[in-house]
C-alpha cells in the first residue's frame, strides 16, 4: 500500500519559513505585499484566490485582490498590470488563470515585470528555468519537487512520465526533472496509448483534470504518483486523475486529492512573494 504524501503538513512547514522571514522583513520595515489580479467571476478562481488570500494572512503578507470584470480587455489588463509594476509596495503580482476570453496569454504573462512574476509566467523566467538558472519557480512544479524531497524521493536515473504540456505545469516540470537528473517523456491529448507511457514511470505526474483517467492498471508496481489534476464531482467533492483506490495498493507513494499538490502550490506562492520582497529591499 502506498505511503500518502501530506501534502497540508509540508506546505505548512514552508509558510512556516516565509513568516519567519515575513517577521525579518517588517523589522526592517519592509510589508511583503503580493497582489492578485481576478478578472471574472469564474466559482473555482474564486475559491483559489480566498485561499491564496488567506495564505498570505497566515504568512504576514499583504494580500491585495485587484478585481476586473468578466468581459476585460487586453489593455484593460495591461493597464492593471502596468499599476502594479510601478507601484514598489507591491513585490509579487499573480494573474489569476483562466483569463477573459480574447486574451493573449503571452502578451499579458510577458508585460508584468520579471521581479514581481511570483507565478514564473514570463518568457525570461521559463527561460532561465530552461537554462538550470531559475529565478522564480513556478508554483506546482517547485511544490512538487518540495513533496519529493520531504520523501526523500529521488529523481537520479529515473524514468519522470509527466501527462501535461502546459506552460504553467508539464513545461517547467520536465525541465526541473531534467535538471534532477531523471529521463523525462511528456505526453498530452495527442499522444496514442497513454497508459503504455505511464506503465513505464517510475515517477508518475498527472496533470489533465480528468477525473478516473490514471487506473491502476496504468501505473508500474512502486511507482512514485503525483496527482496534480483537479475537478470537481457531481457532489461537489474534488477528484483528481487518479483513480486513488485503484491506484494506491500498486505505487509506493501517491499524492491525495484534495491534500497533496495543492496546499503545495499556494506555499510556493508564498515562498516566492517573500523571495521578490528580500530582492526589492537589496
Ligand atoms: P491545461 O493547460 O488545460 O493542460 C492540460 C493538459 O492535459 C494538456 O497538456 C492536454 O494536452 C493534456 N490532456 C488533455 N486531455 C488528455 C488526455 N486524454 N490524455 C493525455 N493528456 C491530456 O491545464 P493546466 O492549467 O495545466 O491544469 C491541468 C490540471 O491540473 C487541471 O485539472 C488543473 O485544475 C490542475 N492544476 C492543479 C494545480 C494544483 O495546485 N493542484 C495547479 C495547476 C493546475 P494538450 O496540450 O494536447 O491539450
Amino acid at each position: 500500500m502506498a505511503i500518502r504524501m501530506d501534502g497540508i503538513a509540508t506546505a505548512k512547514t514552508i509558510r512556516d519559513e516565509a513568516r519567519r522571514q515575513a517577521q525579518a522583513l517588517r523589522k526592517k520595515g519592509v510589508k511583503p505585499r503580493l497582489a492578485i489580479i481576478l478578472a471574472g467571476g469564474d466559482p473555482a478562481s474564486e475559491i483559489y484566490v480566498k485561499n491564496k488570500l488567506k495564505d498570505c494572512e497566515d504568512c504576514g503578507i499583504i494580500g491585495s485582490l485587484h478585481r476586473l470584470p468578466g468581459d476585460a480587455s487586453q489593455d484593460d489588463l495591461l493597464i492593471q498590470i502596468a499599476r502594479l509594476n510601478t507601484d514598489a509596495a507591491v513585490h509579487g503580482i499573480l494573474l489569476q488563470h483562466p483569463y477573459p476570453p480574447g486574451i493573449d496569454e503571452f502578451s499579458v504573462r510577458s508585460a508584468i515585470s520579471p521581479d514581481k512574476d511570483v507565478d514564473s509566467l514570463h518568457p525570461l523566467n521559463a527561460g532561465l528555468i530552461a537554462h538550470d538558472r531559475p529565478h522564480f519557480l513556478p508554483g506546482t512544479p517547485a511544490g512538487i519537487l518540495a513533496l519529493l524531497d520531504r520523501y526523500e524521493i529521488g529523481a537520479k536515473g529515473k524514468h519522470c512520465v509527466i501527462v501535461n504540456r502546459s506552460h504553467i505545469v508539464g513545461k517547467p516540470m520536465a525541465q526541473m526533472m531534467l535538471a534532477r537528473d531523471a529521463t523525462v517523456t511528456v505526453c498530452h491529448s495527442r499522444t496514442p496509448d497513454l497508459g503504455a507511457f505511464t506503465r513505464a514511470a517510475d515517477i508518475l505526474m498527472s496533470a489533465v483534470g480528468k477525473a478516473g483517467l490514471i487506473t491502476g492498471d496504468m501505473v508500474k508496481p512502486g511507482a512514485v504518483v503525483i496527482d496534480v489534476g483537479i475537478t470537481k464531482r457531481a457532489d461537489g467533492k474534488l477528484a483528481g486523475d487518479v483513480v486513488f483506490d485503484d491506484v494506491e495498493p500498486v505505487a509506493s507513494y501517491i499524492t491525495p486529492v484534495p491534500g497533496g499538490v495543492g496546499p503545495m502550490t499556494r506555499a510556493i506562492l508564498m515562498k516566492n512573494t517573500i523571495t521578490a520582497a528580500v530582492e526589492a529591499t537589496i
